[in-house]
């Protein structure tokens, strides 16, 4: 099927595009990577009478250290594959590289974008759960200035974010890790090769060294496709964090995590129950390989 016609707008400045969706409100559409957007156009799901390509737009397209350190700051134009493949990511968030190569073909990988994927907010997305397991933030921008939304109050339904229709995301910023002690690991079940997930997991750990073993002082876990949106798994890093990480604590948050996620029978990936077992699997193996990382990232913080 055809989309129907539609104005098509291409800006070059984010004061342009943001007055173009200002003056077309209730009926426009930002264009990033086309991934979804074009996609629903021609299935007639979405059909707005004006759409504001946002890719000649200088400046949403980077990734950087801010200047105190603290954070990574990726620019929303930025594509799957420039986080899979930028030597910065995996040197200080090595998790965004592991979920960003996870996503998609080839094809979706380096036209899709971080921006374009949160905008989406699809429960079976895999930036959502990673953004969670990180604590991100969005930037957005509007006519009436630039707010920024933690990702936990961004996400609120399946295809629903807080974002208003007059805005637009510029940038994600993660918190970089720990140096030292921090691991992270993106575990992703899927029927075949490039499709979305029947579960996934991300998982972010900071761990320190005590007399008795290793103790976390962060955990963060992000679950993919198991509820109407992306999920924190709120009830299972509380279970970790100031705990020593064994296997019966590691074991206890992935039940946490299982019992938590709220699944629904699909006939193409399962039913809710298999999913939910699979959630308890998946965030145990991430647990363990997030552990195995934090122990060998050149040795942890001495407490
Ligand atoms: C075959 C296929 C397989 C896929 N597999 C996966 C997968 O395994 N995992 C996964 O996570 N995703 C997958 N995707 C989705 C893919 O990641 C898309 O890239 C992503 O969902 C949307 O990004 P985009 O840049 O293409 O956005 P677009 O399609 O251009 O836009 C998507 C939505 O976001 C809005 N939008 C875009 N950018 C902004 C912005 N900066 N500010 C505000 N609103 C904005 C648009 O208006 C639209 O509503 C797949 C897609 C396809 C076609």
């Amino acid at each position: 099927m055809l989309p129907r016609s539609f104005q098509y707008f291409a800006p070059t400045t984010l004061e342009e595009a943001v007055s173009l969706l200002k003056e077309h409100r209730g009926d426009v559409k930002v264009l990033a990577g086309g991934m979804s957007l074009i996609p629903l156009m021609k299935l007639r799901l979405a059909s707005p009478g004006c759409v504001v390509d946002i890719n000649r737009v200088e400046g949403l397209d980077h990734v950087e250290e801010s200047d105190d350190g603290k954070a990574l700051l990726i620019g929303s134009l930025t594509t799957h594959h420039a986080l899979e493949s930028s030597p910065l990511v995996k040197r200080r968030v090595p998790l965004l590289s592991e979920a960003a190569g996870l996503i998609g073909d080839s094809q979706v990988r380096n036209l899709g974008t971080i921006g374009g994927a949160l905008a989406h907010s699809d429960p079976s997305g895999d930036w959502g759960a990673t953004i969670l397991a990180l604590r991100g933030e969005l930037t957005v921008l509007g006519s009436g200035g630039e707010r920024s939304i933690p990702i936990d109050d961004f996400l609120l339904d399946t295809f629903t974010t807080a974002l208003d229709e007059g805005e637009l995301i510029t940038r994600v910023s993660v918190p970089i890790p720990p140096d030292r002690g921090s691991g992270g690991a993106y575990l992703k079940l899927e029927r075949k090769a490039g499709d979305f997930a029947t579960a996934g997991v991300a998982v972010q750990l900071a761990l320190a060294e005590t007399d008795e073993g290793d103790r976390c002082e962060y955990a963060g876990i992000g679950l993919t496709a198991l509820g109407p949106k992306n999920l924190r798994a709120s009830k299972a890093e509380a279970l970790l964090v100031g705990k020593r990480m064994t296997k019966d604590a590691i074991s206890e948050a992935a039940s946490a995590a299982a019992e938590e996620c709220a699944p629904t029978d699909d006939p193409l990936r399962g039913s809710a129950k298999y999913k939910r077992e699979m959630a308890g699997l998946f965030t145990r193996r991430a647990l363990e390989l997030a552990v195995t990382r934090a122990r060998k990232q050149g040795g942890r913080v001495q407490r």
